[in-house]
């Protein structure tokens, strides 16, 4: 089975509601490739690695979530980004990305699975009064130790947290995937026991320990690899074209 490149756009601008939802980068067909998809490989982010992956397997399209093109960055296309984007276009693979709209989604968005993983039953937004908050809130059935949902974290995402540990049970949850340090001051405002996001800072630390919340650091990387494999799945069952996702590994 295959897909037109054109089909595949439109349903998934559709699912995951792109156009309404102001981004740092542009969603959809980064790079235009070849007008029928029946091999799709999935990723984290568009490297070159994961090209180099996709050419092997002969796949006609990738989709990312971390693509290209993004705000304030060089717009020419030179040096890192030519290799890559050269890549693309001489083997006629489609680079298709969304970035925040497979952040939000309720199905297949990052945060969305993040919490079913790791069992949170999410209760809101992350941000109060912001119908479009990427992250989310929750809690678990039971409460746990800091050092058991470290365990679990590691566990769920093969991946050992960096913890900020307050040493109180957690039940309520604050997460939001990738690069989110900053918004531990809504998961302050929430008033929750433990907060989750990709990254950390050094300012961060202090935030934690002052407020009271419990922070891991659980990886960009890993906790975003979720979304852009259950999109990929969706894809495949619908349109009933071939799906691979590789996960190219990154520590950060
Ligand atoms: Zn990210």
């Amino acid at each position: 089975m295959n897909v037109s490149t054109t089909t595949l756009l439109a349903a998934l601008d559709k699912y995951l509601d792109a156009a309404s939802i102001s981004d740092y980068c542009p969603n959809g067909l980064q790079v235009q490739g070849r007008p029928q998809i029946k091999r799709l490989v999935t990723g984290v982010t568009a490297s070159q690695a994961l090209i180099d992956a996709a050419i092997e397997q002969q796949a006609d399209a990738i989709l990312v979530h971390h693509g290209y093109f993004w705000k304030g960055e060089n717009p020419c296309i030179v040096g890192m980004k030519h290799r890559r984007i050269k890549s693309l276009i001489q083997h006629d693979i489609n680079l298709l990305a969304y970035h925040l709209p497979l952040d939000i989604h309720p199905e297949v968005g990052n945060n969305a699975l993040l919490g079913k993983l790791l069992g949170l039953n999410v209760t809101g937004p992350l941000e109060a009064n912001n119908p479009r908050s990427v992250g989310l809130i929750g809690e678990l059935d039971t409460p746990m130790t800091s050092q058991e949902f470290a365990q679990l974290i590691e566990q769920k995402l093969a991946r050992t947290p960096l913890v900020i540990d307050c040493e109180k049970p957690i039940r309520t949850v604050a997460w939001c995937t990738g690069g989110a340090q900053g918004y531990i001051e809504h998961a302050i405002a929430a008033g929750v026991d433990a907060f989750i996001t990709g990254e950390i800072s050094e300012h961060s630390t202090h935030s934690a320990l002052e407020n009271d919340l419990s922070y891991f650091s659980a990886g960009h990387h890993a906790t975003e690899r979720y979304g852009v494999q259950a999109l990929g799945e969706w894809i495949a069952e619908r349109f009933g074209i071939e799906h691979q996702f590789i996960d190219c590994p990154n520590p950060v």
